[in-house]
């Protein structure tokens, strides 16, 4: 592979209902610093159907061009038309960078493009960099269950890809005078093509949580194990009129909305009682929750550092003591 043949720095751009997803501006921020840095330009890859409007739209938030691909067969993210998309638009015009935000569509995308491509891609990125001579991408992200940040670099590879968490970017404030190239691409790609054709679009209906004024949270991390492993939380939360809350890992594993979150990215509560169940402990985690009055923590590992910040500690299996306490909250 000749690296020397691909050079600029591309922001894959999200739709997210009639607008630009806001991890694809704050991408566009962190790829225009990398781009000035390097000397090269900045791009946005675009697909969809009916989205050159949105094209436009992106220029006064630092791109210099954008690839658009507008077309009937884009009109719901399939993973397949777009990776062919994006493929198609690496190898005809080679970039050094490709960023996309660490969404369910970006992870998904940025995976499949990385395995066809075979080269490098480094997951839920939270800083970035370039270096200016070699234009090696510097991605950073935490390791080891947080207690590490490894620098992730692609040497062999290009391009080099990485997908960056929601809000650890800034996005630039927009400059309404910055204006920008479309650059219409076509994709001979027919709808037999692809295998998977959507059938339903079933909007999610939202149960309202409001963490932030509960006064008893039940949260449930990732020791939980499974979707049906995380009822236990919701059993015991009904079982003593409790909220539940939950850490982010068990909200990634898609065993509760979001919504439920806790911590730096999710919500900070201030509840009199807090029980953190199969939850590590991560520093995340901990400045959402450690202004609750009571914090009683059960995990299995001894050494957990929920423990540290908890009130009290119960080291054991969440399978066998939540039970006994539901149990002793039966006969009170
Ligand atoms: P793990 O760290 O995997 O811990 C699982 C725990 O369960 C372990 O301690 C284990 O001993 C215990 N366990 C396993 N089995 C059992 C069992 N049967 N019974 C009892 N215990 C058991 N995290 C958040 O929670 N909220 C945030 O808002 C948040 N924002 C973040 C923002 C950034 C920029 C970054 C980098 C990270 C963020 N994180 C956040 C993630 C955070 O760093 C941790 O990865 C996450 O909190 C870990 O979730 P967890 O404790 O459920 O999982």
């Amino acid at each position: 592979m000749n690296l020397d043949e691909y050079c600029g720095v591309w922001v894959f751009l999200e739709v997210s209902g009639d607008r630009i997803a806001p991890v694809s501006l704050e991408l566009l921020g962190a790829g225009r610093q990398m781009a000035d840095k390097r000397g090269v330009p900045l791009a946005g890859l675009l697909i969809g159907e009916g989205v050159e409007e949105l094209a436009q739209s992106v220029f006064p938030y630092g791109a210099d061009e954008v690839y658009l691909y507008d077309d009937a067969i884009f009109r719901n993210y399939r993973t397949e038309s777009y990776m062919r998309a994006v493929i198609e638009c690496v190898e005809l015009h080679k970039p050094e960078i490709i960023l996309y935000g660490a969404t369910s569509t970006g992870k998904d995308l940025a995976s499949a493009v990385a395995t066809d491509l075979q080269t490098g891609l480094t997951a839920d990125t939270t800083m970035l960099d370039v270096n200016a001579e070699t234009g090696l991408l510097e991605a950073s992200r935490p390791a080891f269950g947080g207690n590490i940040m490894a620098t992730i670099l692609c040497k062999k590879h290009r391009p080099q890809m990485a997908t960056v968490r929601p809000k650890v970017m800034k996005a630039l404030p927009p400059d309404p005078s910055r204006t920008g190239r479309v650059i219409r691409e076509k994709i001979s790609l027919r709808e037999e093509d692809i295998r998977t054709k959507v059938l339903e679009i079933v909007r999610e209906t939202k149960e309202k949580v409001r963490l932030d004024e509960a006064d008893v949270i039940v949260a449930g991390g990732k020791g939980l194990g499974s979707k049906e492993g995380f009822e236990l939380i919701r059993r015991f939360a009904d079982k003593i009129g409790a909220t539940v809350g939950a850490s982010r890992d068990a909200v990634e594993a898609g065993w509760i909305d979001h919504h439920h979150q806790v911590g730096q990215t999710g919500v900070t509560v201030t509840p009199k009682i807090y029980f953190a169940i199969g939850i590590s402990g991560a520093i995340q985690h901990i400045v959402g929750m450690q202004n609750a009055g009571l914090i009683i923590a059960i995990n299995k590992d001894p050494d957990a550092p929920i423990f540290q910040s908890s009130h009290y500690g119960i080291v054991g299996d969440a399978f066998e003591i939540v039970p006994m306490l539901m149990e002793a909250f039966q006969t009170m």
